[in-house]
């Protein structure tokens, strides 16, 4: 990185060379195609423009109205002129130089269970028994079992009568089990319009897991959301957060993706730091047509010491298999190991979810 001598006060370093910087990175990373070009189309603008005229708009905010540049790439400028390095670079920098193939097969070797699973109990498609003869078959020590809560009502959420017939047909499986193996109770429960879950406190407190997701009202404003999301993330019971901003997917034929549904907007630092002092872990979700959190937000967790569940979200059962698409965000982010809560032994996952919390 540069050390061009500064437009004011002899700190600033070159945005121009920051941005193209982000760019290789970015193009080593194998990310999409426009956002290279993006930080390319900046870093010219940038070395194209007084260095004077880009102080002063730094100083009035209004880099983003110069041609070529946009919000992030404003941000890049400003923090580069301000004497630091951008906290863009500084995210990419920081997994540069991971051999990625070798990073994705250690992490996914390293996975010994699955935390969100669906049977045909809510919108899962088989039964549970062989959800969890699939899992066994892919060498899985443990399965949560996440099936909806009542109010999901599309995807037949399971009522608390209903959760506990199920809790007893999961005990009568284990019974066949051998020491391998074990199928885990859970729930993934929908997080209600004021961040309260929807299953009683005493049934929740009963199951192994608890996956706390947002369903409904995804494009509410962020002075709705991030209040929501926080008292869901400060509720005793909740252990992982699921696909935190309910993006949906569509893929194209060259294998790129657009989103149908859009992120919804939340205050991303501080519900991940909620989540990093309250010991609960962001999911990264391993769904083609989900692969939330974006990676970006992904970034974000891992600075914020977020712990994470790469989660399958299987409605059939050999959707199970989809763990090594989450691996792939997950070492590209450079997400550590130990922080995944399912490469954890059953026996650490079950202390994590039964902790204490203050
Ligand atoms: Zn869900
Ligand atoms: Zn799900």
């Amino acid at each position: 990185m540069s050390d061009t001598p500064g437009y004011n006060s002899g700190v600033s370093r070159d945005p121009a060379a920051d941005l193209l910087a982000i760019a290789v990175e970015l193009e080593r990373a194998g990310e999409a195609a426009y956002r290279v070009r993006a930080f390319r189309r900046a870093a010219q603008t940038a070395a194209a423009t007084d260095p004077a005229d880009l102080a002063d708009r730094a100083a009035q905010g209004t880099l983003a109205k110069l041609p070529g540049l946009g919000e992030v790439t404003a941000r890049c400028v400003a923090e580069s002129l301000a004497g630091e390095e951008p906290v863009y670079l500084r995210r990419l920098l920081a997994t540069a130089g991971t051999p990625l193939d070798e990073a994705v097969e250690a992490l996914h070797r390293a996975l010994r269970g699955d935390c969100h699973s669906h049977s045909d109990w809510s919108d899962g498609s088989e039964p549970i028994s062989a959800m969890a003869d699939a899992a066994r078959a892919l060498g899985r020590e443990y399965l949560v079992l996440t099936d909806h809560s009542p109010r999901l009502t599309v995807a037949r959420g399971l009522t608390a009568e209903r959760l506990e017939q199920q809790l007893a047909e999961v005990e009568r499986l284990n019974a066949g089990y051998g020491d391998g193996f074990r199928l885990l109770s859970g729930i993934e429960v929908d997080i209600l319009d004021d961040g309260s879950l929807d299953q009683t406190g005493e049934l929740l407190g009963r199951l192994d897991v608890v996956v706390a997701s947002v369903h409904s009202k995804l494009r509410a404003p962020t002075e709705v959301m991030t209040p929501r999301m926080l008292a869901a993330v400060a509720d005793p019971h909740t252990d992982i957060l699921g696909h935190c901003t309910g993006r949906v997917l569509r893929r194209e034929g060259g294998g790129s993706a657009t989103e149908t549904r859009p992120e919804s907007t939340f205050d991303a630092e501080a519900v991940f730091a909620a989540c990093a002092d309250r010991g609960v872990a962001v999911e990264i979700n391993s769904r083609p047509d989900r692969l939330d959190p974006p990676k970006r937000l992904l970034r974000l967790a891992v600075e914020a010491g977020c712990l994470f569940a790469i989660d399958s979200d299987a409605h059939y059962s050999v959707q199970l298999d989809w763990l090594r698409f989450g691996c792939e965000r997950a070492a590209r982010c450079g997400v550590p190991v130990d922080r995944v809560v399912n490469t954890w032994p059953l026996d650490r996952l079950l202390a994590w979810t039964n902790r204490e919390r203050g």
